[in-house]
């Protein structure tokens, strides 16, 4: 086993990289160090729980196949420990066996090789700030339970208390090449509060503090009153499962209600599906009230096709992992080459999202893809100047 040098007390956290082979291992590892993240490396599943016990880990990535115990079996050591750790499985053999797997053992992403390494340094470091703040409701809870201070909970209660009042949705346009027009906006959150790095940082506190549905409430206001200056038909927004539980969603008299003919709910499947019963129904609900569903993140990690008929839904958004680097993925380009049919012949709108390049635009094109959204025709933002398209 090599380990780096004791903690410093910058790092972002506590990663166990596990892979056999040393190449990839060294320079996953290079990128991660570098990113501030102290790494533990070693070269297979019995090292890997060798180390565990050495101390506390935040995050596990782990290659599937590795020698003797596969990183699947390796998956199901980490649970036994702590059901909470992320545990991110990489592979250069997808198969739908080893996703179904990864799905039941409740891994944290599921990521094909070769993968952008920015997208590995995302995951990693969503994965890291989601066992961050369970290890803190874990902490309060124990404190709670022993009557002692909450200085904890208070403190982090204040803090979103400030980052509630002061978040802002930017929009990203979202565009039809052919036409050349700009024909919707995703709203995403930005948090204001320097307590908060990012929207993902402002979810966890929210949910560790019971407050989801009062983060959903005020992200469906802000977006119900930018809607006037919003130029095009078409916003849309984020529903996290919680959101779906809540009656004021389904309230006719609600503000979103009265813009709900230009709004598109996303919805993804990761969670959806599993925590919110007769799902089916509620989109009915949603759908009778005018609003039109999309399945979001469609392809990222293991979500499948699965909520495409569960879901019904008017609009299917395609993960950025689809999308990076398809003009030299020749296996991603069959993927959507067989993909793209069935969208037709379910009649959804179809929009590919994270297209961030000319060549993945121009293959997308060729692949049938028109809607596109992504950092090459506009960031998030908070105007809706024109921009150039094509
Ligand atoms: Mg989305």
């Amino acid at each position: 086993m090599v380990a780096t040098s004791l903690m410093q007390p910058e790092s972002r956290g506590r990663l166990l990289l596990v892979d056999d082979d040393e190449h990839i291992l060294r320079s996953v590892a290079r990128v991660l160090r570098l990113d501030g993240y102290e790494v533990l490396t070693v070269r297979s599943a019995e090292e890997a729980s060798a180390a565990m016990d050495q101390g506390e880990i935040d995050a596990v990535v782990t290659d599937i196949l590795l020698p003797r115990l596969d990183g699947l079996g390796l998956l199901r050591l980490v649970r036994d420990r702590d059901p909470k750790i992320p545990v991110l499985l990489v592979t250069g053999n997808p198969s739908l066996e080893s996703a179904t797997q990864a799905v039941e053992f409740g891994a944290f992403r599921y990521l094909v090789k070769p993968f952008d390494i920015k997208s590995l340094e995302h995951a990693v470091s969503e994965a890291v700030s989601t066992y961050r703040l369970t290890r803190i409701k874990r902490a309060v809870r124990r404190r709670s339970d022993s009557g002692l201070a909450t200085c904890d909970i208070q403190s982090l209660d204040a803090s979103l208390n400030g980052a509630l009042d002061s978040f802002r949705m930017a929009y990203q346009p979202i565009v039809s090449i052919q036409s050349r027009e700009v024909i919707g906006y995703e709203a995403l959150l930005r948090p204001e509060s320097p307590s908060f790095s990012g929207p993902m940082e402002l979810f966890h506190a929210a949910e560790q503090m019971g407050r989801m549905q009062e983060l959903g409430r005020r992200i469906r206001a802000l977006v119900a009153k930018d809607a006037a200056e919003i130029p095009t038909a078409s916003i849309f927004v984020n529903l996290h499962p919680s959101d779906l539980l809540d009656p004021e969603l389904y309230n006719p008299s609600s503000s979103l209600a009265g813009v709900a003919h230009r709004l598109v709910l996303e919805i993804t499947e990761r969670a959806t599906l599993d925590t919110v019963p007769d799902v089916k129904a509620l989109m009915t609900r949603l759908r009778s009230m005018g609003f039109r569903i999309a399945v979001d993140d469609l392809g990222a990690g293991y979500s499948g096709l699965s909520s495409l008929a569960s879901l019904n839904p008017d609009v299917v958004k395609v993960d950025m992992s689809i999308v990076r680097d398809i003009h030299l993925d020749a296996t991603k380009q069959r993927l959507l080459r067989s993909i793209v049919p069935l969208f037709r012949e379910m009649q959804v709108l179809w929009v590919v999202e994270g297209v961030e390049t000319n060549e993945e635009r121009d293959a997308l094109l060729g692949l049938g893809c028109d809607v596109m959204q992504g950092y090459l025709f506009g960031r998030p933002r908070f105007d809706f100047a024109p921009i150039q398209i094509g």
